[in-house]
């Protein structure tokens, strides 16, 4: 059932930032496959800009190969993606459309294997892979925010607005703007990211491991990726549930 206002939506084509459709209905895509991904990239170009990548060898090994191994298990050619340790002690992780995945050193604090780094990478690629990103957009826009994301795509060249990019694809908490996940997107990114592991050979089991040790780091500090994410605790009686279908 469509709510809006305008039956007819008025499409407008941008020039290298893909198409918007404005006054769209829910269960639309508002926003194309191009344009975030153009999003996704330039908050990944800030990002990068920002924030000085990871000098330990080991760490960003560690990553490649988990990264490698989840993506080849959904399909993905591990070689067509940047994956990046960032220097920080923030407890965060990110995937961003365009094949981008960024983890902070603050995370390897917390996950005691490559199992364990697997689940915040496999959730992170679960959000890529159910396009949550492009469901945020098209939800800013359903609710009023259409002005001001057409706006942000006609700069998209400039970096201006690369915060609000950044908040919209979900990496905003470094910028102090956060956007948190639904729910139903996390329970999706957990179980997508679970399936991930399954397949490529990790230990889904160590899930609900990894969440429990996540949720005594944040007793301690500033919990950058609980910003965009629920507690652990609210997740892992649902992951415990998911469980058996991966073993
Ligand atoms: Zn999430």
């Amino acid at each position: 059932m469509c709510h809006c206002l305008m039956n007819r939506r008025s499409m407008l084509k941008l020039s290298g930032a893909g198409t918007l459709l404005l006054g769209g209905c829910d269960n639309v895509d508002l926003v194309s496959d191009e344009t975030v991904e153009a999003m996704g990239l330039e908050a990944w170009a800030d990002i990068r800009q920002a924030t000085p990548v990871a000098t330990d060898a080991a760490m960003q090994a560690t990553l490649n190969n988990v990264s490698a191994q989840l993506l080849s298990a959904v399909g993905e050619a591990p070689g067509d993606w940047e994956v990046l340790v960032f220097r920080g002690n923030e407890i965060n992780a990110f995937a961003l459309p365009g094949r981008k995945i960024g983890v902070y050193e603050g995370m390897f604090q917390v996950v005691a294997n490559a199992d364990q780094l697997a689940v915040i990478v496999g959730h992170e690629i679960g959000h890529l892979q159910a396009e949550h990103s492009q469901e945020r957009m098209n939800a800013q826009l359903a609710q009023g925010w259409g002005m001001r994301a057409l706006s942000l795509i006609l700069r998209l060249g400039e970096v201006e607005y690369a915060a609000e990019i950044a908040a919209a694809l979900g990496a905003g908490v470094e910028y102090g703007l956060v956007l948190p996940y639904s729910r139903r997107q996390e329970l999706e990114a957990d179980r997508l990211g679970l399936l991930a592991m399954a397949e490529a050979g990790f230990r889904p089991d160590e899930a609900v491991k990894l969440w429990r040790r996540m949720d005594q780091a944040i007793g301690n500090r500033a919990p950058e990726f609980l910003a965009t994410h629920p507690a652990p605790t609210s997740r892992i009686a649902a992951i415990e549930a998911m469980l058996p279908e991966f073993r």
